[in-house]
């Protein structure tokens, strides 16, 4: 028993956030102002990369990539069976084809090896997931991109900071995605990034986001149909303290992370792997459980001793909207991606927790019966 509750998540903002946030409200100018500008220059100079959007969520991000790379009815799409559902959902919501393929059973994301059966004359794009905070295989998955001409996007709302050797997550594909949700590594409430280093892309991206008026034009011009997924200027301020200390926060996480893999020792547990030359972020620490019924009696008994986990991600095919809609034999078709629906358990990791307390929930999970 944990004496204080503690969530499966917990961001950290801080009196000072609070007061950046207060003090653009205080001025009356909630949108376009300055501050979003910086929040796009701070992600591209953390990132490398040229051309930054922030948008009003992580699904906003998500959809205004696929318009970029005008996706529509009639295309399919790769998707990995197993992400959060926002990343098919968008898919579908253009009109085109989630295109599923499964996952690999120890990292949890796409199965490479895979791929390359799926893609058809029809395929328009890859998404990438870099789920949990771990990069995606995206050298191999770039060569098989290149080598039948199809565009990479990284769905990296989970992996703000996340390398594989120096290059950051969202970077390696055409357009890269994050997500300021809470859950996420630093938030503005709902919130999106979009990167590119396609400087056409990123100026569609902009003028998608602001109702299809062109971006940077004078005078202005509404040159497409789109949509308003515009972050206010206090989220971006918001975002921007937060953003001071994430080096901190990032590394803060890390060394929880290694606590958890150095002291969780339970026989029906696997505990997650990191390949050489990844630098997993750990927006989530997730484990697998020998089986489902264990799993779920595992989530109650944290839950009684005021520690609080849930499953890590969806089996996508597994939900209704797409059972109904494609009707796979998702445990033939898809076994790894729903053993991880099924039987994976994320457990609580923020950089507000001490090492003090991740040493208690491990010793509390190795007791488990
Ligand atoms: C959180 C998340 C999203 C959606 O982000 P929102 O900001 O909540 O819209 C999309 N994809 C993945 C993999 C996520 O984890």
């Amino acid at each position: 028993m944990i004496n204080e509750i503690i969530p499966l998540g917990n961001p950290d903002i801080r009196e000072e956030d609070i007061e950046a946030a207060a003090s653009v409200l205080r001025t009356g100018m909630l949108i376009q102002g300055s501050h979003v500008k910086q929040l796009e220059s701070n992600i591209e100079n953390f990132t490398s990369v040229s051309n930054c959007t922030a948008v009003s969520s992580g699904t906003a991000a998500l959809h205004l990539a696929l318009l970029a790379l005008e996706i529509e009815k009639g295309d399919e799409v790769i998707v990995p069976a197993l992400s959060f559902i926002a990343t098919a959902n968008v898919v579908e919501v253009v009109g085109a084809k989630s295109i599923f393929v499964d996952i690999d059973p120890v990292y949890n994301t796409i199965l490479v090896g895979d791929i390359e059966k799926k893609i058809t004359s029809k395929t328009k794009a890859i998404i990438a997931v870099h789920e949990f905070g771990l990069c995606a295989d995206m050298p191999s998955i770039l060569a098989i991109a290149k080598k039948h001409d199809i565009p990479v996007l990284e769905d990296a709302a989970c992996a703000i900071g996340s390398k594989i050797k120096e290059k950051f997550a969202g970077t390696f594909g055409e357009i890269g995605t994050f997500s300021l949700h809470p859950r996420k590594a630093i938030t503005s409430g709902e919130g999106g990034i979009v990167v590119t280093n396609d400087h056409r892309l990123g100026n569609l991206i902009k003028t998608l986001r602001n109702h299809g008026i062109k971006f940077d034009s004078n005078p202005i011009r509404f040159s497409h149909a789109g949509l308003n997924y515009r972050l206010t200027d206090f989220q971006a301020a918001l975002v921007n303290s937060q953003f001071q200390r994430f080096d901190k926060a990032l590394s803060k996480k890390a060394k929880l992370a290694e606590i958890y893999l150095n002291s969780i020792q339970h026989p029906a547990l696997k505990l997650p792997e990191v390949p050489n030359d990844f630098v997993h972020s750990w927006q989530t620490f997730h484990l697998l459980v020998e089986d489902n019924h264990l799993r779920n009696k595992l989530i109650k008994s944290l839950a009684d001793s005021n520690i609080f986990t849930n499953y890590g991600a969806q089996c996508i095919p597994y939900m209704s909207y797409y059972q109904k809609k494609y009707n796979h034999n998702v445990e033939v078709e898809f076994p790894n991606a729903l053993r991880a629906y099924e039987c994976g358990l994320a457990i609580p990791l923020y950089d507000k927790l001490t090492e003090k307390q991740v040493l208690d929930i491990s010793k509390i999970i190795n007791k488990f019966k």
